[in-house]
């Protein structure tokens, strides 16, 4: 009698429950989550069929699909049974990426991971410019009498555009006097993204490493600008048993706001509307503070996009989408464009690096780049106090 050809199968089925993913058990097929997954609004997108072909072990590890997640928890929010649907996925990814090594198949993500490995950010930029952002504005080398740590993201540290996201939240802290450093070249990508993408080798030496410099030059309190580095600091380096205590921009500003610290003195008159970053929002809960600090400034009227709160359309740039290449007309940063111009707004807001990046690169491609102006809320704070 011919054996049947188990134990490949169950190497897969293993593989991905020993990474992680062991939910895909509890997933009957209903598919709900597909129809919330924002790749089906611009291609074919079957979420349920990994996770069936993860419970039957056969999973085709050479599909592009397995690549595509953003991480955005849309479908996590729908699942009637609660499935962990980013952890299947970023099991399946943890086994893509034996060792660290990424597929050759996806070169831009190789050689982001290559980056930071060797200089702690995805950029391939020199450590020691990290603090270049903060040149001129007096902002002081975090010490153990320090108040506060701002920790910017490497994207607001290095992107020439993003870097006013850092500026700008450099320049609020000091005009309103907070006792606040920055620890500059000793700082490492926090590693959110890098955990997502499947590299959890990567991810555990960035923890291990960026919590070893926190303590070491006794950060207690972290201000942060990514909601990618908000969810690392807060979420997952607490598997590493810290206890630090991690505050969004966001989340400081309002209760600024509501101390009477923070007092705006000129007026902001025009249609805004908030887009809700998935790591802040669906991810964290984080969605009043944000709205809060936009509706204290003086002449803001806001406006909300048909996708907003747990609904919120992702940018395209979580689970390292950021750094790999998307089809034009794949971008769902585009879709959120016109999602903002169609109700009206002449600046669309967020609160995530990333989503001023994703935002940026789609508004450089629209006919008329002047239609919308994309925002952090720290850069339109900076302009009213
Ligand atoms: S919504 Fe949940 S139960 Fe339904 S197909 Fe998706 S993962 Fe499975
Ligand atoms: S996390 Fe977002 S992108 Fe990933 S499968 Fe779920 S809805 Fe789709």
């Amino acid at each position: 009698m011919e054996t049947l050809p188990l134990a490949p199968f169950k190497d897969v089925i293993d593989g991905i429950k020993e990474t992680g993913g062991e939910d895909f058990r509890l997933c009957y097929q209903c598919g709900l989550c597909e129809a919330v997954c924002p790749w089906n609004r611009v291609r074919n997108f079957l979420t349920r069929s990994i996770i069936h072909q993860a419970q039957l072990g056969v999973v085709d590890f050479g599909s592009e699909d397995l690549w595509l997640c953003v991480t955005c928890g849309a479908c996590v929010e729908r699942c009637p049974r609660g499935v962990g649907i980013i952890d299947i996925m970023r099991a399946v990814r943890r086994l893509l990426v034996p060792g660290g090594v990424v597929p050759a198949s996806i070169p831009n993500l190789r050689s982001v991971m290559t980056s930071i490995a060797s200089v702690g950010n995805p950029w391939l930029q020199e450590p020691e410019n990290r603090a270049n952002w903060a040149e001129g504005l007096g902002v002081k080398e975090f010490s153990e009498d320090t108040e506060l740590l701002y920790f910017p993201c490497c994207t607001a540290a290095y992107d020439p555009r993003v870097k006013k996201v850092a500026q700008a939240t450099g320049e609020i802290l000091s005009k309103l006097e907070v006792d606040f450093g920055i620890l500059g070249p000793k700082e490492n990508c926090c590693g959110e993204s890098v955990r997502k993408a499947g590299n959890e080798e990567l991810f555990k030496h960035l923890a291990k490493e960026n919590i070893k410099t926190f303590i070491e030059n006794g950060v207690k309190k972290m201000l942060v600008s990514s909601p990618h580095c908000y969810h690392a600091f807060k979420n997952d380096y607490s598997e590493f048993k810290t206890n630090f205590d991690v505050v969004h921009i966001t989340q400081y500003l309002s209760q600024l706001i509501n101390e009477g610290r923070l007092k705006f003195t000129k007026e902001y008159g025009k249609k805004v509307t908030y887009h809700d970053p998935c790591y802040l929002g669906r991810h964290n809960g984080i969605y009043d503070e944000p709205r809060h600090v936009l509706e204290s400034i003086p002449g803001v009227e806001i406006i909300e996009m048909p996708d907003s709160r747990e609904n919120a359309l992702c940018c395209g740039g979580g689970g390292g989408r950021i750094w790999m290449e998307t089809k034009k007309e794949e971008r769902f940063a585009d879709l959120r464009i016109q999602q903002a111009i169609e109700v009206g707004a002449e600046v669309l807001v967020t609160a995530c690096p990333y989503c001023i990046f994703m935002f940026e690169d789609s508004r450089l491609t629209l006919k008329d780049k002047e239609a919308i102006e994309i925002k952090d809320i720290t850069e339109i704070v900076q302009e009213v106090i």
